[in-house]
């Protein structure tokens, strides 16, 4: 069939989930057999977000194929089990990069280069690419921003313009928010009308409303949103509160957003979506009465978003084991060695975050010495697995003052060193060893077990590396180094196989974990973690 596209577009405020819907939308036509992808368009400067801290935009999510995305990418994985690649991911920044460089080419052949129709044809472009690969049915766009916002509108000009081209091959869904006024009693329809005003005034009608709200719409009220702005009656879906993300597509399938949009893109529903693997996960998170207690020591942790990867495959790992998941952050400054027996009482498992720079890392070393000695099952991912090859050093070998290059570049023992290949580098966006690539573990080593495989692939970020010169001292002290890169030897897997879990991996995990294809690492850690709570009894 020919691509169809859906556009996502916000209004009212930020942060109501477009990225939750149009994940729940992508998985439900995925399970009627449609071949989807989910792209987001960004309104914002920067090439990519690789350079923003997480105090700006939280997790930095990567790609298979080394893209640094924003962390809604995760979402659109974690809930179809597609890859998404740099094409799913495009910004304002990528834009204009690409029409300055055509300008510089002399492709515009004496043009003056404006908004309209240059920029806005860029966006076509990209808007389309994925569509023309003739790999996917749907190619459903979510509008990072709120409808109103300056930056947004060249995307939003763009939509109005491929909905004249694409004649009938497009869908738009608008999000909105219904507050609930506290003191009246009353929800209040006046923002979304405003905001489909707007979108209006764009030249854009949406097809489709969804409603964000704290409380149920009852239907004359929806009714009256319909009457307002121009949808069918049908065509207005609440989004209440759920309970977890997971459910968010059931709620949306129980209100027919998907036969909607199919019906919108001419296209007649048959059946029913076969969402059976999804409402096993389901059912087991429902079933889920006992809690393991994972401690999580980094130093963001006061950002609900900054380790959206790693919270979502630990909660992904716990509800497989039957198990409610309690994430305990723990702020790596805050560690100290009076105050950590106390931090971590009661943690079933610790992870280790990753990170970059100082701050923060002397209390991960602290964490990770009393994990050690006390025999607590122990993921370190990324800087928190370089950390676990200082603190052994350290402790365990001696090497006073081992460190990382990248925390103190004279030190006497770099067991962590900054890689060759980013000797050269001084540009810092895009420029760290980014994706999958490829690890041959050590048959027999507990995280071959995990994979039930000793090869392996796994995506990446970052610059520093294991320093193999002191690989056989670690090894002869107990640390084994399990998984390298098949083609440049590079560590990316050290465990102590004597301790109960104790593994620390140069990749990320964690952004390949989806709802039906957990990470066999983080499962196996949670095992291992309530096994260790079952001992403790
Ligand atoms: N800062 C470390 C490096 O660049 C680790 C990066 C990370 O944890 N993602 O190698």
């Amino acid at each position: 069939m020919e691509t169809k596209y859906i556009f996502v577009t916000g209004g009212v405020v930020s942060s109501l989930g477009k990225g939750i819907i149009s994940s729940s939308l992508a998985c439900l036509l995925k399970a009627r057999g449609y071949r989807v992808t989910i792209q987001k368009f960004d309104p914002y400067i920067n090439i990519d977000p690789g350079t923003l801290n997480p105090y700006e935009h939280g997790e930095c999510y990567v790609t298979v194929d080394g893209h640094e995305a924003d962390l809604d990418l995760g979402h659109y994985e974690r809930f179809t089990n597609v890859p998404t690649t740099r094409a799913n991911n495009v910004t304002t920044g990528r834009i204009y990069q690409s029409v300055i460089d055509k300008e510089r080419r002399g492709d515009y052949l004496g043009k003056t280069v404006q908004i309209i129709p240059h920029i806005t044809d860029e966006i076509k472009r990209n808007v389309m690419a994925l569509g023309k690969t003739g790999n996917f049915d749907f190619v459903i766009t979510e509008i990072g921003g709120v409808v109103g916002d300056i930056e947004s509108l060249p995307f939003l000009e763009a939509v109005r313009q491929l909905r004249w081209e694409l004649d009938g091959g497009c869908v738009c869904i608008h999000l909105t928010y219904v507050p609930y006024i506290q003191a009246a009693k009353e929800l209040k329809t006046k923002p979304t009308q405003h905001s489909v005003k707007q979108l209006q005034q764009l030249g854009i009608q949406p097809d489709v409303l969804i409603l964000r709200t704290e409380h149920d719409i009852p239907a004359p009220m929806r009714k009256k949103i319909a009457q307002f702005c121009n949808v069918s009656p049908d065509a207005v879906v609440q989004s209440a509160d759920a309970p977890s993300i997971y459910k968010v597509p059931v709620l949306m399938h129980m209100q027919h957003l998907d036969e909607i949009v199919l019906r919108k893109a001419g296209i007649e529903p048959e059946g029913e979506p076969d969402m059976g693997a999804w409402n096993d996960f389901l059912s087991r998170m429902d079933s889920a009465t006992d809690t393991v207690t994972i401690g999580l020591v980094g130093k963001y942790v006061e950002l609900q978003d900054a380790y959206k990867s790693i919270d979502e495959s630990l909660f992904q790992a716990a509800t497989y084991c039957g198990r409610k998941v309690d994430i305990r952050y723990i702020h790596s400054e805050k560690v100290t060695p009076e105050n950590v027996a106390s931090l971590l009482d009661g943690t079933d498992g610790v992870i280790i975050a990753p990170g970059f720079g100082q701050r923060g890392i002397e209390g991960k070393f602290v964490a990770l010495e009393w994990c050690r000695t006390h025999d607590i099952p122990t993921f370190g991912i990324c800087l928190g697995m370089q950390c676990m090859v200082i603190e052994f050093a350290r402790n365990v070998l001696g090497l006073k003052d081992a460190n990382s290059t990248e925390m103190d570049p004279v030190t006497p023992h770099n067991v962590i060193d900054l890689m060759e290949e980013q000797k050269s580098i001084h540009n810092m966006g895009g420029t760290m060893r980014l994706g999958a690539y490829a690890c041959a573990l050590r048959p027999g080593s507990r995280a071959a077990a995990a994979y039930g495989s000793t090869a392996v692939s796994e995506r990446h970020r970052h610059r520093f590396e294991f320093n193999s010169e002191y690989l056989t001292r670690f090894e002869q002290a107990g640390m084994q180094c399990v998984g390298k890169n098949p083609d440049t030897g590079l560590v990316e897997v050290v465990e102590i196989p004597s301790l109960r879990w104790f593994i620390g991996t140069q990749y990320h995990p964690e952004y390949s974990s989806t709802v039906l294809s957990p990470s066999p690492l983080f499962l196996d850690f949670m095992k291992s973690a309530i096994a260790y709570k079952e001992e403790k009894k």
